[in-house]
């Protein structure tokens, strides 16, 4: 079964998680100004938040082969600054 976590430490509370994730995996912790994973079971499995992580605090476990990389028009446009 598929294990996904968020290295608290590493977590900078950048928001890309949450923007990228197409099924909204993510919340945004004010408290702590950190990423959570709220709904494990809604993940796809994609890995794309894996990949926009700009601390590599995300990682998964028993998870399958990795699809494609998730984007739309829009998010590509805000992330341009970063291609
Ligand atoms: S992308 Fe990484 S650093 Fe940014 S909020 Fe999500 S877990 Fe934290
Ligand atoms: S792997 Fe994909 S579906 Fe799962 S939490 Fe990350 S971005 Fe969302």
């Amino acid at each position: 079964m598929l294990e996904m976590t968020i290295h608290e430490k590493a977590c900078r509370g950048c928001h890309l998680c949450l923007d990228v994730c197409p099924t909204d995996c993510f919340t945004f912790e004010e408290e702590t100004q950190k990423a959570v994973v709220s709904i494990l079971e809604n993940c796809i499995e994609c890995l794309s938040c894996a990949y926009i992580c700009p601390s590599g605090a995300i990682s998964h476990t028993n998870h399958h082969e990795v699809k494609n990389f998730y984007r739309n028009i829009e998010f590509s446009k805000r992330m341009e600054k970063f291609l």
